[in-house]
């Protein structure tokens, strides 16, 4: 493979380089351009000489200023960067250009589980929430039994899901920080892949009584199994066993039926990025993003972290200045909660991604917010909320892969798509999710792990359009049942983990 590297806009004067043992000093690229040292695969080489002080451009935007001065052609490192203030929240731009509605996408369905409440399944699953760690094993256990012995019997019931967590007990309950997981956690209860009901456990003595989920229909007694109520043990799980029949036999009697594509909730969010991620793999997940949202779909993108420093680029992007207000509203809320852990926004990256070529949380975001295309921004919702508008939604989230895959479960997502530089096997039992890598490299290690491979965009082997229309289909072929993602494969399902805001005591 010839010397190759990506300039993704003409303003850059740094560009990323292809090939996966990156260039030796001296390499010629086919422009004629030549590298003055070696430079690994995803770092960033200098296009023209820049000086200390000078901005460092990457996205046409500046990603920090150079540290020293450096010449055409060199590795500019993490360390030869500064990191930039972020954009003043007061300063914003407010709806000032959203993005006409591009023309719509009729006809596109997918064949999922329509539910009561008019939303839609994409899994038939048997949901059991806790309120409290404490009944964790005890639901575990009773879930393993389930499955085992009576879900057999029930052939058109895709999974039995508990809802299990840190939350519940040694907290202050009342605090303005504990509605976050109180929230998550109803949302959760309430999710469409559960036919938007659930059994619920509770031990009885906890912080978080199961009337403070203010479920629809929890006074049914049937649906309520305290622990502290029954005789033992082997009592209880025989309690959770019946209870659990009672509800498959009605979950069985469920079918798939087509269901318009605009039933679709896909959450989008990023893991062990690289810098290849903001120009192969989240800007196809954007374009898949565009073509869900003219289709009727909803979008939606999250990690607050990683938008706070591309915010300036959303906020013209509302459809309204209330939605601006309210993107604004969340940024403002995650500093003043990393203030208050004294941390700032230098906590991310990681160091994988900074192995991956990233050098700060700058370029990071920058490369991020692609997944969320060029629609018009239609809604914010803040922390374990369900968006109740259709297209490109905002859902304030931390970062964090499983805090992110949780919170966007309570936002009631019925698909997750992640897109991976690093490599996670990550996945989640409520949802399928389709993992893609932002390089080839990845897919070939872990051709088991990966569904689709977007680093074919950065050798000329596929497009950013062709591999979008590639997620857009896959999408609704998982979201049916026709194809089967690699996590749902080998049952590999991350624990949740709802946002904790609050004091623990
Ligand atoms: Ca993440």
């Amino acid at each position: 493979m010839e010397p190759l590297y990506i300039r993704v806009d003409p303003a850059d004067n740094v560009a990323i380089i292809v090939n996966p043992e990156g260039v030796a000093a001296g390499a010629e690229f086919p422009n004629g351009f030549v590298s003055s040292e070696a430079v690994p695969q995803s770092h960033k080489i200098a296009l023209a000489p820049i000086g200390v002080g000078d901005p460092v451009v990457r996205y046409g935007q500046v990603i920090g200023h150079a540290t020293r001065d450096l010449a055409a052609g060199s590795w500019v490192r993490e360390d030869c960067l500064d990191l930039p203030i972020p954009p003043a929240l007061a300063d914003l731009l407010l709806a000032t250009s959203p993005p006409p509605a591009a023309s719509p996408l009729p006809g596109y369905t997918f064949d999922g589980y329509r539910n009561a409440d008019g939303t839609a399944a994409t899994k038939n699953i048997l949901g059991i929430t806790t309120t409290v760690q404490c009944v964790a094993p005890t639901v575990d256990y009773a879930v393993r039994k389930i499955k085992a012995e009576i879900l057999p019997r029930y052939p058109n019931v895709d999974d039995v899901v508990a809802v299990t967590h840190s939350y519940g007990c040694g907290v202050a309950i009342d605090a303005p920080g504990a509605a976050v997981p109180i929230r998550t956690i109803r949302n959760l209860a309430l999710h469409p892949n559960f036919g938007a009901d659930t059994l619920v456990v509770s031990l009885g003595c906890e912080k978080l009584q199961p009337v403070r989920l203010t479920l629809p229909g929890l006074q049914m007694a049937d649906q309520v199994i305290r622990l502290q109520d029954n005789l033992g043990f082997a009592a209880t799980v025989a309690r959770l066993c019946e209870a659990a029949e009672k509800r498959l036999r009605v979950l069985n009697e469920r079918r798939r039926v087509p269901c318009p594509a605009s039933d679709l909730v896909v959450g989008v969010q990023c893991g062990g990025s690289d810098a290849f991620s903001g120009v192969t793999c989240n800007p196809a997940v954007g374009f898949a993003a565009d073509l869900l949202v003219r289709a009727g779909a909803t979008v939606m993108f999250s990690e607050v972290t990683e938008v706070r420093d591309a915010v300036h680029l959303l906020t013209p992007r509302c459809a309204t200045p209330d939605v601006a207000r309210a993107l604004i509203r969340e940024m403002a809320w995650y500093d003043d909660y990393l203030a208050l852990g004294r941390a700032d926004r230098s906590a991310n990256p990681t160091p994988g991604n900074k192995r991956g070529g990233l050098s700060n949380v700058v370029e990071k975001a920058l490369g991020s917010v692609a997944k969320s295309g060029t629609s018009a921004l239609r809604q914010v919702t803040t922390h374990g909320e369900v968006p109740t508008e259709r297209g490109l939604i905002f859902a304030a989230t931390p970062a964090s892969d499983f805090i992110c895959g949780t919170q966007q479960l309570a936002a009631h997502m019925n698909m997750h798509v992640f897109t991976t530089g690093e490599g996670t096997p990550y996945g989640l039992a409520m949802v399928p999710v389709i993992k893609i890598s932002s390089k080839t490299t990845l897919a070939e290690k872990w051709p088991d792990l990966i569904d689709l491979d977007a680093g074919r965009i950065a050798t000329g082997h596929a497009t950013i359009e062709s591999v979008g229309w590639e997620l857009f289909h896959l999408i609704r072929d998982v979201a049916s049942g026709r194809k089967k993602t690699w996590a749902d494969h080998w049952g590999l399902h991350n624990y949740l983990s709802p946002f904790n805001p609050g004091p623990v005591t």
